[in-house]
């Protein structure tokens, strides 16, 4: 995609992120650290959004903000750098996709990473669907049919219809999820889909 800058990413996970990744963001404001498998799942996102290495740094500096440089370097700059491929096997690795989110390394209770419509218990999915979301239009009248959905265990249709009520604004229907009816498998389609929606 476009390459991104690292003052944009706060903006853009307000605008544009799924849940799992909104969460991601906001924990990471809140608490100015992610657990390894959190900056693992969210750095990889935002490198296919298009965050550069230098601007990957300068974000995740900045974000772990009660860290002295020193810290910084020794314990999490290796980690940014093997995220990019450019250390160890120097291998280029995807973000990961709703699958492998949905069902790898299962979360614990201390830690952000996963799906929250298949992690969070079904009082933490609402109150925080309805703190990320209702700015876009998501209303509590929402919140029985997407509970009932991630019940029956389709969580990836769940996220499905958050994105159609938060772009209803830009002519998404009920039904046409990212397009001709598709459902979200991957993050950074849904990510990518909302940026376009806004051009
Ligand atoms: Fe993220 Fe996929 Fe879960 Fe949506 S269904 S919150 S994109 S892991």
């Amino acid at each position: 995609g476009d390459e991104i800058k690292a003052d944009m990413v706060d903006e853009l996970a307000r605008k544009h992120f799924p849940a799992c990744m909104r969460n991601l963001h906001d924990n990471l404001k809140r608490d100015h650290h992610l657990k390894h498998f959190g900056r693992l799942q969210y750095g990889l996102f935002l490198k296919v959004l298009g965050l550069s290495i230098e601007e990957a740094m300068l974000f995740w500096r900045r974000s772990f903000s009660g860290y002295t440089d020193d810290q910084f370097n020794k314990n999490y700059k290796y980690n940014i750098r093997h995220s990019y491929g450019l250390e160890g096997k120097r291998a280029n690795y995807p973000a990961k996709s709703c699958q492998q989110i949905l069902t790898m390394d299962q979360p614990g209770s201390t830690d952000n990473h996963g799906c929250p419509y298949r992690h969070f218990s079904p009082d933490n999915l609402q109150t925080a669907l309805l703190s990320m979301y209702s700015a876009q239009g998501l209303t509590s009248a929402d919140i029985p049919e997407i509970l009932s959905t991630v019940k029956a265990g389709h969580y990836h249709v769940a996220c499905t219809r958050v994105f159609e009520i938060t772009h209803a604004n830009r002519g998404v229907k009920k039904g046409e999820g990212v397009g001709g009816g598709e459902s979200i498998t991957h993050p950074n389609q849904y990510a990518s889909r909302s940026r376009e929606l806004e051009k």
